[in-house]
């Protein structure tokens, strides 16, 4: 089931977050959006990170491209891309990060294209800003720069001359992608990029930025709650609560194997085809953002929960190779192996 390119072996990182903090400021508290997380995206590999709404993944994402604005901030952290630590960045190197190194295919295109300019001129703003005068093109070196790229991501050559309103939603998010390759980055971030989309043009835009990572060798994040769209892209799959990460693994491991107590209940509530089965809903509250509980980050809504999960926070550990866990439910043996002590004990869904 894993789509892990050929063209490279997936093993070597080209961005790493370490303990990322991203709070907002509120007047009763910091609302702790990002509250300390840890990652590796490795070279070629389509990384997903799904969670329900409010769990922290997009403002992830915007830490990651240092896009917050007050009342957000970065508290802590350090995120490398490609051996530079972001966060110590000037604005300069920053400008000149984003797109040649790091470049966003943001949610809802419609409303990231600027409705006044063609569509040519929009990717040449792009390429042109970071130019330097032994690079820079000629106006016909730019024509068909443009076009290439057009192609490349399946929009006709007629879309150079045209507006953002004269295309469709699917021909919109293509034209994204193309910015967000001109440059050829090591990393694009696909911020919902295709929710907006009807399941047809989803697919089409599914298939291009696929194509983005076979033949390009791009790594990629996609930020998302579609479990079945992730399910046929990506190659791991992060999954976040409330601001934490609970659980990484492999496509394979977290939809045959579900480790984390949340992210089974995720994989239930996505519909099957082949079986009916009642739609099953994650019971119980959520904590207050601004003051999460001693322990557990899912702990008023766990099904399992023990006394362990009220008073220590559980590490993320690897329970098998590929699929890396943080829940108490799994306990280390002498030999390396984990047991889930729900097959041992007579800790039970409540
Ligand atoms: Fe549930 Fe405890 Fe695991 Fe948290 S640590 S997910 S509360 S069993």
């Amino acid at each position: 089931m894993t789509n892990e390119t050929n063209k490279t072996n997936g093993q070597t990182p080209v961005l790493t977050v370490n303990d990322l903090r991203v709070y907002y400021e509120t007047p009763r508290g910091d609302v702790r959006a990002v509250d300390g997380i840890n990652f590796t995206l490795n070279e070629g590999v389509i990384l997903g990170l799904v969670g329900e709404s409010g769990c922290g993944k997009s403002t992830a994402a915007m830490g990651i491209l240092q896009l917050i604005t007050p009342p957000g901030r970065i508290v802590s952290g350090e995120i490398v891309l490609d051996g530079t630590d972001v966060l110590k960045l000037t604005t300069e190197g920053l400008r000149q990060l984003r797109w040649s190194k790091l470049a966003l295919i943001p949610q809802g295109a419609m409303n990231s294209l600027n409705p006044t300019m063609r569509i040519s001129r929009q990717i040449e703003d792009v390429v042109r800003e970071h130019e330097t005068p032994q690079t820079r093109m000629n106006k016909d070196a730019m024509r068909t720069r443009i076009l290439e790229l057009l192609q490349w991501v399946g929009l006709p050559e007629r879309v150079y001359n045209m507006f953002p309103h004269e295309l469709s939603g699917g021909m919109k998010q293509r034209a994204c992608i193309a910015m967000a390759i001109a440059l050829n980055p090591s990393v694009i971030i696909a911020d919902e990029s295709t929710s907006a989309l009807d399941v047809v043009v989803q697919r089409v835009v599914a298939q291009t930025m696929l194509k983005v990572k076979q033949q390009l060798g791009v790594s990629m994040i996609m930020i998302g709650h579609d479990m079945g769209l992730m399910a046929q892209m990506v190659d791991r799959i992060v999954v976040m609560y409330a601001g934490n990460i609970v659980e990484i693994a492999t496509v394979n491991h977290m939809f045959k194997n579900p480790g984390h107590p949340y992210t089974q209940l995720l994989i239930d509530s996505v519909p099957s085809l082949k079986e009916r089965k009642p739609l099953k809903i994650t019971e119980g509250i959520t904590h207050d953002p601004r003051n999460p509980p001693p322990g557990c980050i899912f702990q008023l809504r766990c099904p399992f929960v023990m006394d362990r999960c009220r008073a220590e926070k559980p590490l993320r550990q690897a329970i098998r190779p590929g699929q890396e866990v943080a829940c108490h439910l799994y306990e280390a043996q002498p030999d390396g192996s984990y047991i889930d002590l729900r097959e041992v004990s007579d800790v039970h869904d409540a």
